[in-house]
């Protein structure tokens, strides 16, 4: 495979080396669900090929990007929250708390959710 990182959890994840409950696969992506859910329907939408966050996306990188973005209406559809709505989220760096550095975005739905990311505070920098 094209830029695996054998040290990398999620790439070993796309190659079965550590079990995951996969939920959708297609050429360029894989969808699973997240260990610690955060909401009744968690799955994380990762990019096949090992790039370290959205920071490091490049212009080569563009039928990947689109994929994850076409990945996800078809895994809110398969986990039921199409219709019903869901938060598509990816953390990139130390100030998003990003923990696990190759790209997923976050698939979050199957109840009501909050926003913005600081409720009752105020944003000094707008
Ligand atoms: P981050 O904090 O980087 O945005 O999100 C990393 C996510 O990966 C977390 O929600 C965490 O629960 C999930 N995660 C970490 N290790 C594993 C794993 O081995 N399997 C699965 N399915 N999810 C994982
Ligand atoms: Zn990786």
């Amino acid at each position: 495979m094209e830029n695996h990182n054998p040290d990398c959890i999620f790439c070993r994840i796309v190659k079965g080396e550590i079990p995951a409950e996969v939920i959708y696969r297609n050429d360029h992506v894989l969808a699973f669900r997240d260990i610690a859910p955060a909401a009744p329907s968690h799955a994380l939408i990762i990019p096949q090929e090992h790039i370290a966050s959205l920071s490091e996306l490049e212009e080569r990188h563009r039928d990947i990007a689109a994929s994850l973005m076409l990945a996800a209406g078809t895994v809110a559809d398969i986990l039921g929250i199409r219709e019903s709505g869901y938060r598509f989220v990816f953390n990139s760096g130390a100030d998003a708390m990003q923990s696990v550095f190759h790209i997923h975005g976050h698939l979050l739905g199957g109840r009501q959710m909050g926003w913005p990311p600081f409720p009752g505070e105020a944003v000094l920098h707008g």
